[in-house]
Order: C-alpha cells, then sequence, then structure tokens
C-alpha cells in the first residue's frame, strides 16, 4: 500500500470517529486532497491508488500539475481553493471544475463572464473571512448578502461558504458561524478544515474538506 493510500485511510477514520462522537447526523464529507507543491512522484501515487479529487491554490502551479493529466484521467476533479486574480478568471473557469473562493463583486463579473463564453456552469463557494483578518481574503460576513445577492442575479452557481480560521483563534467557533450563514442564505455545502482539523470541521457539518500534509506529508518549499 502507498503511504498515500494509508494517510487516505486514516483521514476517513478519523473523520468518522469524530462524526460518531458527535452524535450528530453529519454528512461525510467530500475529501479534497491538496496537491500544491507535492512532488509529482505523490501525485501520481495517488492517481494511481485512483483518488481523482484534487485542489491547488494558484492558477498556474494547477496547469502545469494538472493541465496535461486531464486527457489521461477524465474523471479528475479540480478544485480551486486560494485566492483569484480576476485577470485569471479564464484561466481558471477552462482548468478547474469547483472554485472556493469567490470573494467580491468584480470576481463574480470576471466568472460569471468567462463561464458563459465557455459554456460551464460551475458550482462555486463564496469565501467568507469569518475572522475579520485584513491581510486575508473573503468577504466580511456582514457584506455576504449582497455579495450572494450580486452572484445570482448573474446566474452564478454557488452552492456554499468556505473559511480558513485564523491560526491563532479556536476553529470551532470559525466552523460554527460559517455554518450559521449558509443557513440563513439555504446555502447547504460547507468547505471547512484541513489537515489540523478536518476532523473538528466534519464533526461539525462540513461537506468539504481540504487536506494537504496529512494525505502527502510536508510541501516542497
Ligand atoms: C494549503 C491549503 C490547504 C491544505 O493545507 P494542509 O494544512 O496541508 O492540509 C487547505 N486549504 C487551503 C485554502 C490551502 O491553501
Amino acid at each position: 500500500m502507498s503511504s498515500f493510500t494509508e494517510n487516505l485511510a486514516a483521514v476517513k477514520k478519523a473523520i468518522e470517529r469524530h462524526a460518531l462522537h458527535a452524535g450528530l447526523a453529519v454528512p461525510t464529507p467530500n475529501i479534497i486532497a491538496v496537491s500544491k507543491r507535492q512532488s509529482d512522484e505523490k501525485i501520481q501515487q495517488a492517481l494511481d491508488a485512483g483518488f481523482r479529487v484534487f485542489g491547488e491554490n494558484l492558477v498556474q502551479e494547477a496547469e502545469g500539475r494538472w493541465a496535461a493529466r486531464r486527457a489521461a484521467y477524465p474523471d479528475l476533479h479540480l478544485h480551486l481553493i486560494g485566492h483569484l486574480q480576476t485577470n485569471k478568471a479564464k484561466e481558471a473557469v477552462a482548468l478547474f471544475d469547483v472554485i472556493h473562493t469567490l470573494d467580491r463583486p468584480k470576481l463574480a463579473d470576471k466568472l460569471a463572464s468567462a463561464m458563459q463564453a465557455a459554456g460551464k456552469s460551475l458550482p462555486l463557494y463564496i469565501q467568507v473571512n469569518t475572522g475579520e483578518e485584513e491581510q486575508k481574503s473573503g468577504v466580511l460576513p456582514k457584506d455576504l448578502p449582497a455579495l450572494l445577492a450580486h452572484a445570482q442575479t448573474l446566474g452564478l452557481n454557488v452552492v456554499g461558504l468556505m473559511c480558513i480560521p485564523p491560526v491563532d483563534d479556536l476553529a470551532a467557533l470559525h466552523f460554527g458561524l460559517l455554518k450559521k450563514l449558509a443557513g440563513e442564505h439555504g446555502l447547504t455545502r460547507l468547505s471547512m478544515g484541513m489537515s489540523s482539523d478536518y476532523d473538528l470541521a466534519a464533526s461539525m457539518g462540513a461537506t468539504d474538506v481540504r487536506v494537504g500534509s496529512a494525505l502527502f506529508g510536508a510541501r516542497q518549499t
């Protein structure tokens, strides 16, 4: 068994254990293997093990890693989980299947026209800056209703919310806030939880966890 396969089994087990512990009917989350800055060898291990759902945070890096592999693996499912510049919207729409980081009206405009031109309607998550951190991407909770309304007016397919909690804060507070905001707006999907807290996120209702180092090991610098 490859180390990816073992790690994936461990991640699934931890998710199950936490869900049981929560004693709640929580969904089994979709595991997104975050492949940014991982070696080709490790990516290939995951593909050889039959895994197909990957996350990347940079459009250009993702193109290098995945564009050529699309043909060999038609069932690949690629998630953009990093900040998206408006001038990369077209490339992002061409490469990815899901975008987790819609966070401003201008980007919604660009994504709408790029998807129209490409004849696509990708599922989108709105990234919420739940910690209201100045340096972090994401819409502030108070600006979420307006952004969502704007995206819906454009016909965008917003399916859920995404957050990255501040490193020095209790993640549970942010997962709880994200879930509350999603509920208020009738959104069903929650992209939350990384290697350090995917099990907690799952027990709080995450539908998508974004797990990198726990699956692949440390990233290359
Ligand atoms: C890198 C990254 C992850 C994965 O981080 P790990 O701690 O390695 O699991 C998850 N989400 C986002 C937005 C990231 O940029």
